[in-house]
């Protein structure tokens, strides 16, 4: 059983040293619970805040232990009379061949079919689809006609809520890096208008977004804070709603940048919402069979970046920072 332990808590950007890549026995299920060989593991950005000793939703990922994640498996062994060995099952495991499942923890079955893989219930069928799904519907729930603004728009999460966002009849608008994502967003995901912030500063950034939003921006998904959210701070309409989704800009620094600028909120009477998709855990399903709806219809588009073998863990991981990750990345295990 190889586990891909953290060592050490980073500090700043994590470096191949914080980790270690360790052999041990394969486990034996306790009583009720199962051992899940896992197939696919999500690498989300999420797992870097777990990594800090700081208070947040859930508790840090303890030095020594396999880094926590999302992962989709088979049922290889159960003392469990739900559970059938062979059986397909989604969970919060770790990033290892094979992960405990205890009774009462989070682990369900899911449909592998034609229609779905076992990869996209870590994408569009799961957590990042929801996130986008909930996050848009339920947080900022847009109005047809109303201009969104959504920043890691090429992102998993990002590229989800720009194309829901079309299919609730909003004008789209996505902020990324780079002009290859920039054309993914207007060719693949039908985004109305695309933005590069690489290499922008502040007033160009927002000279741009008021270009594409002439009479300012309703909703904010926000994916990545810090000089981005600055400039979109800038260009709000009156009573918009900022939905706070992540932050990724700030997740490896030592120094959070922050909101400089509180007075726009104030003056353009918006609202900032945090939101978190575990709070909508009790409606997964319903989530997700509207997602697979539109994936079945195509009105969704859905992308996979699949990086093989858990000794490439770290280098996988870290394209979620440079930004080379092309759609939802996964770790493929077995
Ligand atoms: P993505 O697929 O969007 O990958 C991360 C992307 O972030 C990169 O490709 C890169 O795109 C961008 N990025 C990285 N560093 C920076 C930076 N310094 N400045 C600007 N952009 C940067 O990941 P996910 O879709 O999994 O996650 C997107 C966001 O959603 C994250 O903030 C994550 O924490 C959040 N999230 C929140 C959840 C919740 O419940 N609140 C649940 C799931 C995700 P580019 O090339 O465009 O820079």
């Amino acid at each position: 059983n190889r586990r891909f332990l953290l060592a050490r808590r980073p500090d700043g950007e994590p470096v191949p040293e914080d980790f270690s890549l360790v052999t041990q026995a394969i486990p034996t299920p306790p009583p009720g619970g199962l051992v899940v060989r896992n197939h696919y593991a999500s690498l989300d950005p999420a797992q870097r805040g777990w990594m800090d000793d700081t208070e947040s939703y859930m508790p840090p990922i303890p030095l020594g232990d396999p880094v926590r994640a999302t992962t989709v498996g088979v049922v290889h062994a159960s003392d469990n009379p739900d559970f059938a060995v062979g059986q397909w099952v989604m969970g919060l495991n770790a990033l290892e061949d094979y992960s405990v499942a205890v009774p009462g923890g989070f682990t369900m079955p899911i449909a592998v079919d034609a229609v779905a893989s076992p990869s996209n219930y870590l994408s569009a069928l799961g957590a990042v689809g929801l996130t986008a799904y909930f996050g848009l519907k339920e947080v900022a729930k847009p109005q047809p006609g109303e201009t969104l603004l959504v920043s890691g728009a090429a992102g998993a999460v990002g590229s989800a809520v720009g194309q829901i966002g079309k299919i609730m009849g909003c004008r789209v608008i996505g902020i990324a890096g780079g002009p290859d994502k920039c054309r993914r967003l207007l060719d693949d995901y039908g985004f109305d208008a695309a933005i590069d912030y690489r290499g922008k500063d502040h007033a160009a950034l927002v000279t741009e977004i008021t270009a594409a939003a002439p009479d300012g921006v309703n909703v904010v998904f926000e994916n990545v804070g810090g000089a981005v959210l600055e400039a979109e701070v800038y260009t709000l309409a009156r009573n918009a709603r900022i939905v706070l989704c992540g932050l990724i800009s700030e997740y490896n620094a030592t120094e959070k940048h922050g909101l400089q600028n509180l007075w726009q909120i104030l003056a353009r009477r918006a609202t900032i919402h945090g939101f978190l998709i575990a709070d909508y855990a009790h409606r997964f399903a319903e989530g997700g069979a509207q997602m697979a709806q539109w994936l079945s219809e195509g009105k969704l588009r859905a992308d996979e970046d699949v990086q093989q073998g858990l000794e490439n863990a770290y280098d996988a991981f870290m394209r979620l920072f440079s930004g080379a990750n092309t759609g939802k990345l996964v770790l493929k295990i077995a």
